[in-house]
């Protein structure tokens, strides 16, 4: 079917009428105004983005800019360059690290009587003058109370004063079940006659 047969001219009529036609126009404006919304959003997000990780205003400006032009590769540029972190995702960082050494600092050893914080190799507390540890009789290094020989000197280590009475007072037990109030000076009484 040959419309008219005039050949290629009506058709070369018929583009110029379909550039100019209502239908074309209305497309190609929408096709625009859809590509500036799209370029404005996207500035719009850099914004948002930008304000979220960077604390400087001034920075948050020069992103933005960046965001708007040149459109479109601006916020490539931008999100290769963003810094990794949000603001809050810092802070919430630092909040825990700030927990976790107050862990740290709770953890040490502190005196049992004024509980002023000690270091383990301390043999008395310094603000009361608790004895916290015995020294060793060959070296003097701090020994824990259960050591039964010095680590550093291999020398053995005497029962502390404290295991001392329990093992006297369990000796006296079994000896002669008396009085714990009365068990010790009458027989030193006796013993002094
Ligand atoms: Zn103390
Ligand atoms: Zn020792």
């Amino acid at each position: 079917m040959r419309p008219n047969g005039l050949g290629i001219f009506p058709d070369v009529t018929a583009i110029h009428d379909f550039l100019h036609s209502t239908g074309f126009v209305v497309a190609r404006n929408f096709a625009i105004l859809l590509a500036v919304v799209f370029w404005l959003a996207l500035a719009f997000w850099v914004y948002k983005d930008a304000r979220r990780r960077i604390a400087d205003p001034f920075l948050v400006f020069v992103a933005t800019l960046l965001g708007l032009a040149p459109p479109y590769i601006g916020p490539v540029v931008y999100l290769l360059f963003r810094p990794a972190e949000t603001l809050d995702e810092r802070r919430s960082r630092q909040v825990e690290l700030k927990a976790l050494e107050e862990q740290l600092k709770r953890a040490r050893p502190t005196c049992p009587t004024c509980i002023a914080p000690v270091e383990p190799d301390y043999l008395a507390c310094p603000v009361c003058a608790t004895t916290l540890r015995q020294p060793c009789a060959s070296c003097n290094a701090p020994l824990e109370p259960l050591w039964q020989v010095c680590p550093y000197c291999t020398a053995p280590i005497e029962p502390s004063q404290v295991d001392l009475d329990a093992a006297l007072t369990a000796e006296a037990h079994s000896i002669a079940p008396v009085d714990d109030a009365i068990r010790l000076m009458p027989r030193r009484h006796f013993a002094g006659r």
